[in-house]
């Protein structure tokens, strides 16, 4: 028997959410299992922090809480996970294991169920390492790594030897960073010199798991504090060695209040040229529809210092671009005391001045009409069709009759 550990008593933060996954517990441990939350969402508990999920963690085998509830997928059996769906929420219940072996820095080797010290003992930074009674008082939490010292004290710190523990799952090294940035805590000197010696070996984690890392690091709070520690850490050469971290950069990402992940990449290609913009996003493995997004938005950035010197049909093609109001955020953090990036509080004001029917008026002839006037399909039709949207941009009034005769014109003399 190993001693008692320290404990905390802790007044859970409610909800429906908590409820059910108070239930499952409560389930398990009627029939005779331990059963406890787990990981993460003890840390945010203990923060005061309401978590977005709750794990629990038992002994019961995957068989055993299979059998006991009524709606379960076995997401993981191999590892011990079972989810658990209860009314419109579902919980992850991981029977307590430990790992043996990671012999490719990723998944390891075997799992063995065990006791409830081994599994935290197998988990990344002491503060993601705490359990919770939530059946006891009004919520106790079991701390067997030192995480509850370490959630007071804002320290990262690697449960057992950060040397060995960043060797084994190399995604450690970003989720070190990730952690830190968002907790604002810094990492524990011997925990942060593994990670600097390791730094480069995150070449050996996949891109799609990178690019997650990366994406949840942009999308929470402070991520340029997220960015100066890849960059101190050595990290960012290795995932990202096509951007430089340069402290425009780094102010940009500290303006950026909230973003959602195209407006993370856009940022972070801001300085690229479109077509190194969109090798990255390919190289990262972005979605076609995120590569596109960015793409675009990284052109119209480029576009817009020279806004005043376009003429309306251009400042009104551009304005309609899906993109632009990402690119015009991205603008508008490097605004200032000092006055704006060139095109921008222009561009800005056409938008606002412009309705949507004036960016985008309804068609007055189609190709089918053309077809119909006796022409066949060809590369013209578009420069006839937009020869009549390039009228209706600048404000003309026709008749369809009259935007067909144009039209024709048009192709005609294509
Ligand atoms: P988040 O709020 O970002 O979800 P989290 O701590 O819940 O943070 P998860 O990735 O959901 O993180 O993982 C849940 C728990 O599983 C962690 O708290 C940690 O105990 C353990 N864990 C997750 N990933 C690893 C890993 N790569 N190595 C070791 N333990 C891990
Ligand atoms: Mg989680």
């Amino acid at each position: 028997m190993s001693p008692k550990p320290p404990s905390l008593d802790v007044s859970l933060s409610g909800g429906p959410l908590l409820r059910d996954a108070i239930a499952v517990v409560r389930e398990l441990r009627e029939a005779g299992h331990e059963s406890v939350f787990a990981g993460g969402c003890v840390r945010d508990e203990v923060l005061g922090n309401a978590p977005y999920d709750y794990d629990i963690a038992t002994s019961a085998t995957p068989e055993e809480v299979l059998a006991l509830f009524k709606r379960t997928v076995p997401v993981g059996a191999a590892f011990g996970v079972v989810r658990v769906l209860i009314g419109d929420h579902e919980f992850e219940v991981a029977t307590y294991r430990t790992e043996g072996g990671y012999s490719d820095g990723r998944r390891p080797d075997t799992v063995s169920w065990a006791t409830a010290r081994d599994d935290v003992l197998r988990r990344d930074f002491t503060i993601n390492g705490l359990l919770l009674d939530p059946l006891e008082g009004e919520g106790t939490v079991i701390d067997h790594v030192g995480g509850l010292d370490d959630l007071r004290d804002g320290v990262i710190r690697a449960i057992g030897e950060p040397d060995e523990r960043f060797e084994e799952d190399k995604l450690r090294l970003l989720r070190a960073v990730r952690f830190a940035a968002r907790l604002k805590f810094t990492v524990e000197e011997r925990t942060w010199e593994a990670l600097r010696a390791r730094a480069h070996q995150i070449t050996s984690v996949s891109v799609e798991r990178i690019r997650d890392e990366l994406e949840r690091m942009c999308t929470q709070s402070a991520p340029s504090e997220a960015f100066r520690l890849l960059r101190d850490s050595g990290l960012w050469g290795h995932v990202l060695p096509e951007i430089e971290v340069t402290e425009s950069l780094l102010g940009r990402i500290d303006r950026a209040s909230v973003m959602d992940a195209r407006g993370a990449w856009t940022l972070i290609c801001s300085e690229l040229v479109p077509g190194d913009a969109v090798s990255l996003c390919k190289r990262m493995k972005l979605s076609t529809a995120h590569t596109r997004h960015v793409e675009a938005a990284v052109e119209i950035l480029r576009a817009i210092p020279s806004y005043r010197s376009e003429d309306l049909v251009a400042r009104k093609r551009l304005l309609r671009r899906e993109e632009v109001s990402t690119a015009l955020a991205i603008l508008a953090l490097d605004e200032g005391p000092d006055g704006a990036p060139p095109g921008l509080v222009e561009a800005r004001g056409d938008l606002t001045a412009w309705s949507r029917e004036a960016l985008h008026p309804a068609p007055l002839v189609s190709g089918a009409d053309l077809i119909a006037a006796g022409r066949s399909p060809g590369p013209g039709f578009k420069l006839a069709l937009e020869a009549v949207e390039d009228a209706q941009l600048l404000g003309q009034t026709m008749s369809r009759d009259e935007a067909l005769v144009l039209a024709l014109q048009k192709l005609d003399e294509s």
